[in-house]
């Protein structure tokens, strides 16, 4: 996409990502192409390019661009897969997967998070983007097996119902963990094996919900 920011984008890809071991080329073309400074505040708009995460709200946070194409990364799409995103927030990491997959459902819990990303990503024409509003730690059934899941916010364990909704031979990428002691995590479904590989340290907002943390 062709914007003012274009060449502080180039610079985030190059910098940011190129740098530090992305290479997945279809990751670094989404990261190239989905337009970042417009799922922020107007008032970061100039810091949306910068390599750390920024407040979108209710005391939430989009993940620094590293964290987004590192977890993409890791989920190995090669294109036309169905993919489950929970944590819509600002919907930008859901706006990166669909540059990729074929579909992405979204599930975001705080109701005015999910209205404003649905609205910029129509916007943007990411019709392959469908926001819902609820629990996603509960995954979403009607929709299942999906080839790839992705979860931006940290909870105690893998939730359970996310396990079962993925397809034979997908993973899933998510932190786990709390307050200081989480790690990035990717499961890897082989029938009915789960292989867990730690991947690294890493700084999420709470998952919250029944297979996540209780609210307080
Ligand atoms: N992926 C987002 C950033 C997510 S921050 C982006 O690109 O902007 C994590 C989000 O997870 C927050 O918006 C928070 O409200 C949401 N969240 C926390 N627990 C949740 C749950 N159980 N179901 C759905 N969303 C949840």
């Amino acid at each position: 996409m062709s914007d003012a920011y274009e060449p502080l984008r180039a610079k985030m890809v190059r910098e940011q990502l190129m740098a530090r071991h992305i290479d997945d080329e279809r990751v670094l073309k989404a990261m190239y192409t989905v337009p970042r400074h417009l799922f922020v505040h107007p008032d970061f708009q100039k810091n949306a390019y910068e390599d750390r995460p920024l407040p979108i709200g209710n005391d939430q946070t989009i993940s620094q661009p590293f964290m987004v194409a590192l977890m993409t990364q890791l989920l190995e799409l090669t294109g036309g897969e169905k993919v489950l995103d929970i944590g819509t927030g600002s919907g930008y990491q859901a706006a990166v997967l669909a540059e990729i997959a074929s579909v992405v459902y979204s599930i975001e819990r705080h109701e005015s998070l999910a209205r404003q990303a649905l609205h910029r990503l129509r916007e943007l024409d990411y019709d392959n983007v469908e926001v819902l509003v609820g629990d996603g730690t509960q995954g979403l059934p009607s929709r299942a097996p999906f080839d790839g899941i992705l979860v931006a916010a940290t909870g105690p364990i893998i939730p359970g119902p996310l396990r079962t909704q993925m397809a034979d031979g997908a993973r899933m990428v998510l932190p786990v963990g709390e307050g200081e002691d989480q790690n990035l995590m990717r499961v890897w479904r082989d029938g009915n094996r789960w292989e867990v590989e730690k991947i690294l340290r890493v700084r999420f907002v709470p998952l919250l919900g029944r297979f996540g943390f209780v609210e307080d």
